[in-house]
């Protein structure tokens, strides 16, 4: 196990919540360090309605998903959380001392408190929903999310429908000895942009589409040889293939949140809503993953959350102290935290 990472206080998931909470916690001054599963911030505004509006942020009559979480990262700026990005929290226990002990499968971190927001989920890549698939993961089957090897001179079977599937396919062209999408019609979620480059690829027969639902592996020697699938008239058939990636997109999963012996009510968090504390001291639950009376999952209702976490990470920290409401306008103190004096 790596060397821990201390901290005062670590944030699982930077969601627009996680991202508020970041700076909360720079107000009442306390550093932290952030974990998301993506290689992006922004959760769930970034990862389903990136370029949708939203309406409902006070003092900001319309902005997309994507321009919220540019703003959010602007006003965390001053703060400078460090960022840990691409990995999973799996593990979070309590040490003798107080603190937290929380890995994901790249890094370790000892800390005062943890502000579990984690929405409705880690964001995993979808699979497709057959056997065998997991000995050839990274050697022979790949997630469309991953960097990708070349594949000069091998058959590639890219599935999925959207722009990330169509576009795996159009970079392989005059590297791949064939390429070939599979998704079970002919029917795309992609731009149009990227549909008409897809089918301008496909008249020129430099790719090929293949209605199918897959149903299973052909493999022997650890080597991939094809896959088997249903097609359009419902028949078993295989199809040839050394290389598959699977470009399904991302759906969150829950996983393992549940597994860290937190009380849990119907997948979410219980809270105490003074400080959105859970019931083991130092940990506090906010935005989506959390649930009391009259909860509402709107990005608003985290940002309250975030900041009465942040006073209570404070009094859980220094305890002897009063805590003080002071106001960005007038306290120099928060200016000075803010970094503007
Ligand atoms: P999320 O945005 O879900 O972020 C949680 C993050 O935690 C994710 O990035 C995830 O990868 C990460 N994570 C989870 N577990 C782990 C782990 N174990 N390790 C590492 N990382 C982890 N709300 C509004 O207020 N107004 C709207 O107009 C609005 N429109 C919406 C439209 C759509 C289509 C959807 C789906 C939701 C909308 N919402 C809206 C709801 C809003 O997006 C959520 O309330 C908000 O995203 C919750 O923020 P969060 O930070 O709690 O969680």
């Amino acid at each position: 196990m790596s060397t821990p990472i201390e901290t005062d206080a670590l944030v699982i998931g930077a969601g627009p919540v996680g991202l508020f909470q970041a700076f909360q916690l720079g107000l009442q001054g306390i550093s932290c360090h952030m974990v998301d599963a993506l290689p992006h911030v922004g959760g769930q505004c970034v990862e389903l309605y990136a370029d949708k509006p939203i309406y409902d942020i006070p003092g900001i009559p319309v902005c997309t998903g994507r321009e919220l979480v540019e703003r959010l990262q602007q006003q965390i700026a001053p703060f400078k959380p460090t960022l840990h990005l691409g990995q999973t929290v799996d593990t979070l226990h309590a040490t003798p001392d107080g603190r937290w002990l929380i890995s994901s499968e790249h890094a370790t971190w000892l800390s005062k408190t943890v502000f579990i927001a984690a929405g409705v989920g880690a964001f995993m890549p979808r699979s497709l929903p057959i056997d065998g698939l997991t000995p050839h993961i990274g050697h022979h089957i790949w997630f469309g999310n991953q960097h990708l090897p070349s594949f000069a001179g091998q058959d590639l079977l890219v599935t999925g429908d959207g722009d990330q599937a169509l576009q795996i396919c159009l970079d392989a062209v005059g590297q791949a000895k064939s390429i070939t999408l599979m998704h079970r019609r002919e029917h795309f979620a992609a731009t149009s942009e990227r549909q008409q480059a897809f089918k301008a690829a496909q008249a020129a027969g430099a790719l090929r589409f293949v209605a199918g639902q897959p149903t299973g592996l052909e493999a022997s020697n650890e080597r991939l040889n094809a896959l088997r699938h249903l097609n359009a008239e419902g028949e078993e058939v295989t199809l040839a293939c050394d290389h598959i990636v699977m470009a399904l997109g991302l759906s969150p999963k829950l996983g393992p949140v549940s597994q860290w012996g937190l009380e849990m009510e119907r997948k979410q968090l219980p809270v105490n809503t003074e400080t959105f504390a859970t019931s083991a001291a130092g940990i506090f639950a906010v935005g989506d993953i959390n649930t009391y009376p009259g909860k509402k999952k709107l990005i608003l209702c985290g940002f309250h959350e975030a900041t009465l976490a942040a006073f209570g990470a404070a009094a859980h920290l220094w305890p002897q102290d009063k805590t003080l409401l002071q106001y960005t306008t007038t306290s120099t103190t928060l200016h000075k935290r803010l970094g503007l004096l």
